[in-house]
């Protein structure tokens, strides 16, 4: 199943995809998370119910992952996975949460950050 929530902080929609837990059931486990890594793009240092305000299963207009990717492609970005990451960069250190490496062809230098879909999918820019 999938929950409909809404960030606070930057508005933007998204789904959950929280199997066959139940609505309470899912709140007691982003309790116990410390950090929010937002699809909006912002990371929080604090539980994701402090920027949450959670919906309804499977309604409303929250974005899919395949919704949310060709969202982030009209907004400019190129996307990458972490396997493409792998395949095409090799890494010298990673910092903050930054990729840093460089291209395995060009070996031109590359500083790469990240945010997760909606599904919470890890993609590089
Ligand atoms: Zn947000």
């Amino acid at each position: 199943m999938l929950l409909n929530v809404t960030c606070k902080k930057c508005g933007i929609k998204y789904k959950i995809d929280i199997g066959n837990k139940t609505v309470d059931q899912v709140k007691e486990t982003l309790k116990k998370q410390d950090t929010f890594s937002c699809p909006g793009n912002h990371v929080e240092l604090s539980g994701p119910l402090d920027y949450l305000i959670i919906g309804e299963i499977g309604s409303g207009s929250a974005l899919s992952d395949p919704e949310w990717l060709t969202q982030k492609k009209k907004e400019g970005y190129t996307l990458l996975t972490s396997d493409e990451v792998r395949e095409k960069f090799t890494c010298t250190g990673v910092s903050m949460g930054l990729f840093c490496g460089f291209n395995k062809e060009t070996k031109e230098k590359v500083v790469l950050d990240f945010m997760n879909s909606p599904a919470g999918v890890r993609y590089y820019f």
